[in-house]
């Protein structure tokens, strides 16, 4: 199970969208909860909408998928929309989409602002983090296991940083 915060917001979800699994079982793929304020950030976020019980903070995402889906859902929500840079483009290699994406946003930072925003910083330096985690993992310089938890962990911290930037 991954947690991840997608607003900086503390106030309570109002709405919770949760997604189920279409097999036998119907085992939870995600539950992500937001306050009214912020129900634009779910929109791309597929799933059952229902009132929140006035339990969990807005943003908040619990994710039960594979360390693959995951990074997909990252790479759709945001990575792409954000710096033009999606898996698919790149054979579905993380390393290299994650470098790409990267790139963009330091020439962005660079070129198109005369003075970089600090969120535009930050989110530079984490996106080159976690290109070079993705770059670690494929040349099995890192544990994959840990390397992984690492990766997502550095993907949650800037999505949270790219909703920042969008205003959340
Ligand atoms: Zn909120």
């Amino acid at each position: 199970m991954l947690l991840r915060q997608i607003t900086t917001c503390t106030d309570p979800a109002t709405t919770v969208i949760e997604r189920r699994s279409q097999k036998a079982g119907q085992a939870l793929q995600y539950r992500l909860g937001t306050c009214r304020r912020h129900r634009w950030l779910a929109r791309d976020w597929r799933g059952l909408r229902t009132r929140s019980p006035g339990e969990g903070r807005c943003g908040t995402v619990i994710d039960y998928r594979s360390y693959e889906r995951i990074v997909q859902s990252h790479a759709d929500l945001w990575i792409g929309p954000s710096t033009t840079q999606y898996l698919q483009m790149h054979g579905g290699d993380v390393a290299r989409t994650l470098r790409a994406a990267h790139a963009f946003k330091a020439h962005a930072a660079d070129d198109w602002v005369r003075r970089p925003r600090e969120i535009e910083t930050a989110m530079v330096a984490v996106l080159d983090h976690a290109a070079r985690l993705a770059e670690a993992i494929e040349a099995e310089q890192i544990d994959v296991e840990s390397g992984r938890g690492q990766l997502l962990a550095a993907l949650s911290a800037c999505e949270t940083i790219d909703a920042a930037e969008r205003g959340a």
